[in-house]
């Protein structure tokens, strides 16, 4: 069987696989990336990630086409997902795991995942026997390790670490732009894994290829120091240098992208003092263009007679801004106003605008927001 090895920490991601029409995310250029696949396990990496939803349900198929059917099954690493969102009672489990194995024509998987646990998830899966599940599983070397890839905040995620002790490993959503975000904690979730002895697998490193195009005078920073270096490297190289975690997936359409990202993770070195300091620099850049200039400080919080999460709506907002839906602002925005006032709940009495140190005018700044997330 395949195992790990520490050196090679980039994990290939099929939920942006390469197109023959750019249009119709099921159309799946298998040829294209039968190559890609070639290349990468010649290189000495061997861990890919699909899951259901992807590619409107077809990426379990193109990774059985480019992948299952081509290698012996002990050359690789496959890891799938349970999509716990479509789950709607305990005899759902059973029935997408084995559309899932017949998809990908395999046997067993080796790393599988309860797909996007947070607080409301988390209840559910629990109520619905998903935990047990996913232990029966291994029992039966159905898959060989199990974790789940997880949305919220660190908080919650400690909540599920103490309740199933028995979860391998977790996937996290782990950049330099959300290492110290209201919503995202990438850092505190981190923090909180490692707290908890598992190893993190870093989903969306370059935060769904917001990351990768960078606007130009925080480009200039990272190209002064390394003229040739992509803005994905950095912040590949930005996740994969944290202690704690085992593997980056990165979502790869071309060959391009993949001859990029081996260039630098093939001999893989973390980034140095100079470097993090470059990408401090670049946060705070990207910071300063954010279009609520909202610095998460809480103190308009606590004056609100409506409990309204202020500083998480803005957070969201300057996600949706950003980076457009790559990252689920809508789902955000709900998790954000779960059991809080909801940003249409304000009532204009304006105590919050006084304490606001970015003198931001919070009652426009949530009229505009509950247009966006509430109709
Ligand atoms: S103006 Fe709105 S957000 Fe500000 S304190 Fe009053 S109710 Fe809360
Ligand atoms: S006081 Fe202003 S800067 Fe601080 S969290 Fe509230 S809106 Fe954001």
């Amino acid at each position: 069987m395949a195992e790990l090895n520490p050196q090679k920490r980039l994990g290939f991601g099929a939920m942006r696989l390469p197109l023959l029409n750019p249009d119709d995310p099921t159309s799946i250029d298998i040829d294209t990336y039968s190559k890609m696949i070639d290349r990468y396990l010649a290189q000495g990496f061997c861990y890919i990630d699909t899951a259901y939803p992807y590619h409107k349900e077809h990426s379990e198929e193109a990774v059985c086409e480019a992948l299952v059917k081509r290698y012996p099954r002990d050359a690789y690493l496959l890891a799938d997902k349970m999509p716990t969102f479509l789950v709607k009672g305990p005899e759902y489990y059973e029935r997408f795991f084995d559309t899932q194995l017949k998809r990908c024509q395999v046997d067993y998987f080796d790393y599988y995942l309860l797909h996007n646990m947070a607080r409301d998830r988390f209840e559910e899966t629990t109520r619905y026997g998903g935990f047990e599940f996913m232990k029966k599983l291994k029992a039966e070397g159905k898959v060989r390790h199990i974790g789940f890839s997880f949305h919220d905040r660190a908080d919650v995620l400690e909540e599920i670490l103490t309740a199933h002790p028995e979860m391998e490993f977790v996937q996290l959503q782990l950049n330099y732009i959300d290492w110290d975000s209201e919503i995202i904690q990438s850092r505190k979730c981190l923090e909180t894994a490692r707290r908890f002895g598992k190893p993190v697998i870093v989903m969306e490193p370059a935060k769904g290829g917001g990351l990768a195009n960078l606007p130009e005078k925080a480009a200039e920073i990272f190209r002064e120091y390394s003229p040739d270096a992509s803005p994905a490297s950095w912040a590949i190289r930005f996740a994969a240098s944290q202690e704690g975690v085992m593997m980056v997936l990165s979502g790869m359409s071309s060959l391009s992208q993949l001859e990029d990202n081996l260039s630098y993770m093939e001999d893989f070195h973390p980034l140095g003092k100079e470097e993090l300091e470059r990408i401090s620099r670049v946060t705070d850049v990207l910071r300063e263009i954010q279009a609520i200039p909202c610095t998460s400080c809480k103190y308009c919080v606590d004056e609100c007679p409506m409990d309204i999460n202020i500083p998480g709506y803005f957070s969201v907002y300057n996600l949706m801004k950003q980076y457009g839906q790559n990252n689920f602002p809508q789902m955000h925005y709900r998790r954000q106003a779960l059991g809080r006032g909801a940003a249409s709940d304000c009532i204009e009495c304006h105590s919050c605008e006084g304490h606001c140190p970015q003198h931001i005018k919070i009652t426009d700044q949530l009229k505009v927001i509950a247009d966006i997330f509430e109709k």
